[in-house]
């Protein structure tokens, strides 16, 4: 467990997400970056979906998941709401099509073989799906994502599938009470990032960060900060019960 704060009503939820906007404005100014360009993108695993009902009351209306079937009971449950879904986790290529109907982005692209079953899937739905490539940055085992050097090569051949908008990369940084090791971590990804838009422009967004450590993510250029905990409180199991397949 650790010390973030579960919100017992609207008033306590409104307030977390204005601290955390709050705290993301005063980053921003000290490292010289506008705010208005970065994102924050709320992770509901493992909460029910009256929670992210609230959440939406709240004024939130975009939404991380880490699991494709979680997120899709969520998304039946909510219908109603005019709620976007992002997959942040990555998928297995048997689950593809429990997830091109309702999710808009997707934040963990690691194989061309994935991208090629997305991209057949999304054509029969017509549907475009907005993309991140996951970047293994902190080479452990127990990460995701491709390793930094195939990160361009993917995004090349990915440029065959109409289906698929590539906006950018996204990496889960080292997990460390070391800040130099995570900071790394994100310095990676931005230098990977700009050697890629000398190729490809439209990779501008850097998916990195989360409640422990968007701070150095921020300064370190992050466009969109997955933030879990810090808003909607801890959760009971560790980090690496939920990223197992
Ligand atoms: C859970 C998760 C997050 C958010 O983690 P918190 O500690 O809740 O902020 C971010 N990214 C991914 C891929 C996740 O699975």
């Amino acid at each position: 467990m650790n010390q973030y704060h579960t919100p017992n009503s609207l008033r306590e939820l409104q307030q977390n997400i204005e601290a955390i906007q709050q705290h993301i404005a005063t980053i921003c100014q000290r490292v010289g970056r506008d705010p208005a360009q970065v994102r924050l993108l709320p992770v509901t695993k493992t909460l029910p979906a009256q929670r992210v009902a609230q959440a939406y009351a709240a004024g939130l209306s975009c939404f991380g998941e880490n699991k494709v079937l979680e997120a899709k009971g969520k998304y039946e449950a909510l219908q109603h709401l005019p709620i976007r879904w992002q997959l942040i986790g990555h998928l297995q290529s048997n689950k593809v099509k429990y997830m091109t109907k309702f999710i808009d982005e997707f934040h963990a692209l690691d194989s061309l073989r994935l991208a090629e079953k997305l991209n057949q899937r999304l054509l029969l739905e017509q549907r475009q799906l907005t993309v991140f490539v996951q970047v293994n940055t902190s080479n452990e085992q127990s990460k995701f994502g491709v390793r930094p050097e195939q990160a361009l090569p993917l995004i090349e051949q990915c440029q065959a599938f109409s289906q698929l908008n590539i906006v950018g990369l996204m990496t889960l940084a080292i997990h460390s009470q070391n800040e130099v090791e995570v900071r790394r971590c994100f310095q990676s990804l931005r230098q990977l990032r700009e050697e890629i838009q000398q190729h490809y422009p439209n990779v501008q967004r850097l998916s990195m960060g989360m409640s422990s450590d968007y701070e150095i993510a921020l300064e370190e250029g992050a466009t969109d900060i997955r933030v879990g905990q810090a808003i909607f409180g801890a959760r009971a199991l560790p980090d690496s019960y939920y990223w197992s397949e």
